[in-house]
């Protein structure tokens, strides 16, 4: 891509009315822009780090068999008024009325609907187990929308809804989603620590939220510093080893860790002061069993091995990608700008033309741009004709993992510069050898 062509309207003043870095970074690298309290347009920039973040976790999703579907963004509220959470919901619910004054809302959750597809499909055990997800934008009018795309009122989320014959296979269902998600924020290069959440009038230990440490988290929670150390399960992961999903689930949730609302100060005492971790978190994913709770009032049953109906046993599980793409950035940034994660980068390597106009900065550039991309990668060629520092501030505010720079001595000497924008390290090398070392 040649910046000439993008569109990336980067903001010279901090805004002023962005509380946290995240929120800053974003609108001042062009990658949202509000368009009203709490709903924002993703821009090309950012449109690029969402479509990153969705893939992830899509394809661990995938891995893990779960099975994508695409539901509607608008509701009926009449399957809301079966599950009997139509008054529950209350204000954060946005209600809609077609000109046949039907009412309608904008989904803010799908259990119901995905219950409603399940029920008008599947008859037998032999079906099962089944996961369906799909990703999707939610409304929820949250009294205070804010932090940007970090608590907005429309935001993107993968949902995910698994059912089961029985408490036993539901239990599996949970521990697949749970390794799917520690591969999944890993990529992202996230420590997310799984939290014993509350599970309300369902009872049981099957809550986890994901939590990822940052002083400018919205929950305080509480854990052992051993999360630090433990290792993620590697792509080879077999998710129809119902045992070892067990034992990695029991490995991740032994050492004690719990947002604020489910904390026990007497077990929290028998942790050792020096490990213990009080800190301010991000909730990025949240996953849930609950059981018969929609499949019992709206008949969702199956006939099990000996004939006999019962409602399914359900659970769901959440991430919002674009909670995530604010969270990234509050984990990695510096005084200069974002620093992102190679797996989510909207590009691969910015590729700074130095003197647009001079015939060997030219060449060089058009000739490493090329070369770049014949190896796959994804290249912002910055071929615009404006001050050096101004160059290199917007390549380092929009955080793209390397830097090739080519100025004029360089490239009549035949040699460009590569910078790494996380440690800052710079050098030197002849032309012919930048692909070899970027690629
Ligand atoms: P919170 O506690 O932050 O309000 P929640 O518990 O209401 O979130 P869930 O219903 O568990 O959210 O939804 C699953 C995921 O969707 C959350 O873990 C979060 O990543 C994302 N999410 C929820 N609300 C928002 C929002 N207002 N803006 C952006 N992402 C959100
Ligand atoms: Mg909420
Ligand atoms: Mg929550
Ligand atoms: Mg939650």
């Amino acid at each position: 891509m040649r910046l000439s062509r993008y569109f990336l309207p980067i903001l010279k003043e901090t805004p002023k009315e962005a509380e946290i870095v995240s929120h800053r970074l974003m609108l001042r690298a062009g990658m949202i822009r509000q368009q009203a309290a709490g709903i924002y347009s993703w821009l090309p920039i950012g449109k690029r780090v969402l479509d990153k973040v969705c893939g992830i976790i899509r394809e661990e999703q995938d891995r893990s068999g779960a099975l994508e579907l695409w539901m509607p963004t608008i509701q009926s509220a009449d399957l809301w008024r079966e599950s009997g959470r139509y008054d529950d919901y209350g204000k954060e619910m946005l209600r809609i009325q077609d000109r046949h004054e039907r009412d309608l809302l904008f989904g803010p959750t799908n259990e119901e609907m995905i219950t409603e597809i399940f029920r008008s499909y599947v008859r037998s055990y032999k079906d099962l187990p089944l996961n369906l997800y799909h990703i999707q934008w939610k409304f929820r009018d949250e009294v205070r929308p804010r932090f940007g795309v970090m608590r907005s009122r429309e935001f993107l989320m993968k949902d995910a809804y698994s059912f089961d014959i029985d408490y036993g296979a539901s239990q599996t269902a949970y521990h697949r989603m749970f390794v799917a998600y520690l591969r999944t924020f890993a990529r992202m290069g996230l420590q997310a620590i799984p939290m014993r959440a509350d599970t309300g009038p369902i009872g049981g230990k099957l809550s986890h939220e994901f939590i990822i440490l940052a002083s400018t988290g919205e929950s305080q929670v509480y854990c052992h510093r051993d999360y630090l150390g433990l290792k993620v399960p590697g792509e080879d992961v077999d998710f129809s080893d119902a045992a070892a999903l067990a034992g990695i689930v029991d490995t991740w949730t032994k050492p004690y860790a719990a947002t604020d609302e489910m904390h026990d100060e007497a077990e929290w005492s028998q942790v050792a002061e020096a490990d213990q971790l009080a800190a301010r978190g991000i909730e990025v994913g949240h996953i849930f069993h609950f059981g018969t709770k929609y499949s019992e009032p709206m008949k969702a049953v199956v006939s099990g091995p000996d004939g006999k109906e019962v409602p399914v046993s359900m659970g769901s599980y959440g991430i919002g990608p674009s909670r995530l793409v604010a969270a990234i950035i509050e984990a990695f940034h510096d005084d200069n700008g974002i620093i992102w994660p190679k797996a989510v980068a909207p590009f691969d390597v910015g590729l700074i033309n130095m003197k647009p106009g001079d015939a060997d900065c030219d060449r060089a550039c058009e000739d490493l741009y090329a070369q770049l991309g014949g190896r796959g990668l994804d290249v912002l060629y910055d071929d615009v004709d404006q001050r050096a520092g101004a160059k290199f501030a917007t390549m380092d505010l929009i955080g793209l993992p390397l830097q090739v720079i080519v100025g004029p001595r360089g490239a009549k000497a035949g040699e460009a510069e590569i910078k790494i924008r996380a440690s800052g390290e710079r050098l030197t090398l002849p032309l012919d050898a930048i692909v070899n070392r970027v690629a």
